[in-house]
């Protein structure tokens, strides 16, 4: 079956997967794949790749955010990877799911509506707009993102949104080498490098996790106008 493998990982992790929470993301996979012959939301199509390279995958962060831990906010989530899944196995937490294309937010909206999600809030938006709005800047205990940008780039997208105190979990294929030329920008944004964590599957090859802690406010002038984070990198 499609998602024995997820459950597998689930159980090893000790991450709780109640019936409920599969039913969520079955209808979020059938869901997913009508409207992606409609809209391009995904490259994925195989259910059995939505459940380990979608689903599986964003399980991953769901370790690493702090128990404590109430607003989250997934930057560039596209088709609501990871934040969505993230919201379905913890229906407690607040998650705020944002990206700049708007079929995508379209979509997000309609399976927040037929999954009856209370905490969840879907926005189009880029992150270097939102980011300077006082209503979610430095306001998120916890920022995701998955496949949106190189972390330099994608640092000054993220920490403006995570509170003085607050975690970011990027997910990265391999970041070593992105994590070296990343320095200036952990250290303008007010961020700092806190644990690197290697994804142990036989099925999630070469991914890991990099939890940036935030350390001090990031200066206002940062997200820089749009476009500049990705033109010119710090
Ligand atoms: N996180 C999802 C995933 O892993 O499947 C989507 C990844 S997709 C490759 C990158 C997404 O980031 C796109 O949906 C795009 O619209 C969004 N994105 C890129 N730059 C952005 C920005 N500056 N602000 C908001 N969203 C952005």
């Amino acid at each position: 079956m499609d998602m024995e493998e997820f459950k597998k990982y689930a159980e090893k992790e000790g991450i709780k997967i109640t019936d409920k929470t599969i039913a969520d993301l079955e209808l979020y996979l059938k869901e997913l794949l009508e409207w992606n012959e409609k809209f391009n939301l995904t490259g994925i199509t195989e259910p059995q790749d939505i459940w380990h390279k979608h689903f599986m995958d964003s399980l991953t962060v769901f370790k690493s955010i702090p128990e404590k831990a109430i607003k989250i906010i997934d930057i560039g989530t596209g088709a609501g990877l990871p934040g969505l899944v993230i919201q379905i196995l913890n229906p407690r937490l607040h998650v705020t799911l944002m990206d700049a294309t708007g079929k995508k937010v379209e979509f997000l909206k309609h399976m927040v509506k037929i999954l009856e999600l209370k905490n969840t809030i879907a926005i189009q938006n880029r992150a270097e707009i939102l980011g300077h709005n006082p209503s979610y800047r430095e306001s998120f205990d916890v920022a995701l993102s998955r496949a949106v940008a190189l972390l330099p780039t994608l640092l000054e997208y993220v920490l403006p949104f995570v509170k003085v105190g607050g975690i970011f979990i990027a997910q990265k294929k391999d970041g070593l080498e992105e994590i070296e030329t990343s320095a200036e920008a952990i250290k303008t944004l007010g961020g700092n490098i806190k644990e690197k964590i290697k994804i142990d599957s036989e099925i999630l090859l070469e991914r890991q996790l990099i939890l940036i802690e935030k350390i001090k406010g990031t200066p206002k002038e940062y997200p820089r106008a749009e476009g500049l984070a990705k033109k010119r990198p710090l």
